[in-house]
């Protein structure tokens, strides 16, 4: 049975910079995670949007050349290849992750893959072993909040509905996109696919937007 001093449940941001951490200050740790090291940020939401909006920018930029001083040929067809642009973003979140690989192996972060179970104090259960810790930090993160109306679960069940993860792995850019919500995620990709030329309806509840930027 492998012992350590800390075990980290969770690969996300908050999962592997305080693994990395604890092993920098000379701690025996694990990380586990059952999916992608890299968590939501890496695989599904900060970088992969972030790459994404850069492209929108420049699509937007050289639509709009002219007032910067640059003339493109009227004749010349600017568009957006869907594929080449997810081709992109697989490819920066490819890097990053395995950089974060890189980063958790040259710290001596032992980087177990499975579901783990802290089956009583002191031990975790993953992939039909047991290890032992002294210490646990838990950083699973959260999941998307699915509000309470009528066929929603059902739409999302059958793809006719799909949430931030979805949004950016659609295997074609949407002619029209119905998003529910004001807050960050819900403008970040109201802006992408407005940029892009899609055709976006926001639906906020409240009468303002980005609440949170209020305070
Ligand atoms: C579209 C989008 C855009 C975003 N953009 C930004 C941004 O620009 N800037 C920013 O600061 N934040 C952004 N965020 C938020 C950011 O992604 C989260 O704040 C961040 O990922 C939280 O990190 P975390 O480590 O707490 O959790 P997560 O990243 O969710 O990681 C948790 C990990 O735990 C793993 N896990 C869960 N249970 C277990 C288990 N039992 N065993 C093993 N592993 C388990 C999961 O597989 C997951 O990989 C964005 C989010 C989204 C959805």
């Amino acid at each position: 049975m492998k012992k350590y001093d800390i075990a980290v449940i969770g690969g996300g941001p908050g999962g592997y910079v305080a693994a990395i951490k604890a092993a920098q200050l000379g701690a025996k740790t694990v990380l586990i995670e059952k999916h992608k090291i890299g968590g939501v940020c890496l695989n599904y939401g900060c970088i992969p949007t972030k790459t994404m909006l850069r492209t929108a920018k420049l699509y937007e930029d050289i639509q709009n050349a002219s007032h910067f001083g640059i003339d493109i040929d009227t004749n010349t067809t600017i568009k957006i290849d869907w594929d080449k642009l997810m081709a992109r973003k697989n490819q920066v979140v490819n890097q990053l992750v395995g950089g974060i690989g890189t980063l958790l192996k040259h710290n001596g972060v032992d980087v177990i893959k499975g579901h783990a179970d802290v089956v009583v104090q002191g031990k975790i259960e993953v992939n039909n072993e047991v290890l032992t810790y002294k210490h646990l930090i838990i950083a699973t993160g959260s999941r998307t909040f699915m509000p309470h109306i009528k066929g929603l679960e059902e739409a999302y069940s059958n793809g006719t509905v799909i949430d931030s993860t979805g949004a950016i792995h659609l295997k074609e850019k949407p002619d029209r996109i119905v998003i529910l919500g004001g807050g960050v995620v819900a403008i970040e990709f109201a802006t992408l696919f407005n940029a892009l030329g899609s055709d976006v309806t926001l639906l906020q509840r409240s009468d303002e937007i980005l609440k949170f930027f209020r305070l």
